[in-house]
């Protein structure tokens, strides 16, 4: 069930604004949107992946973070990690653009979980306002977010 309320408390509380996001930064996440992220088959999906991960560091100014996946089985993305020692970003159980973002906000230096969570869920709705609105919120104190099962 969407529960709207608290999805509107995690961007009412975002300390990172939408202006917090350079031009660069917002310029790969619509070229990302252009190239129909969702679709395709896992490759593809990974080398669209891939590509915003190269546009993003570039526009952020950090190292490009190595980005792995892992038993991608469908199950939740809830394992993915962020690797400070490798600085690199694994992803696990499904391809979440929500989770990647937030491991990529770790590489950036935000190692800070609510700050991680608020700078990719706000980058996240600024570009996938639907998608962010089909969002449901979890407790697991890693995501407050994650895709609805239908
Ligand atoms: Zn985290």
């Amino acid at each position: 069930m969407v529960n709207l309320n608290q999805i509107g408390m995690v961007s009412r509380q975002n300390t990172l604004n939408e202006t917090s996001y350079n031009d660069k930064t917002i310029a790969a996440m619509k070229k990302f949107r252009g190239s129909h992220a969702w679709k395709g088959t896992q490759t593809q999906r990974q080398t669209k992946l891939k590509t915003l991960n190269k546009e993003l560091a570039k526009a952020n100014n950090i190292k490009i973070p190595k980005l792995k996946f892992q038993m991608l089985d469908g199950t939740d993305s809830g394992h993915s990690s962020y690797n400070q020692y490798e600085h690199g970003i694994t992803l696990r159980g499904r391809i979440s653009v929500v989770t990647y973002l937030h491991e990529f906000a770790h590489a950036m230096g935000h190692y800070n979980e609510e700050i991680a969570r608020h700078w990719s869920i706000g980058l996240f709705k600024q570009i996938f306002p639907i998608s962010f609105s089909k969002l449901v919120p979890i407790n697991d104190n890693r995501m407050y977010i994650r895709r609805e099962h239908r």
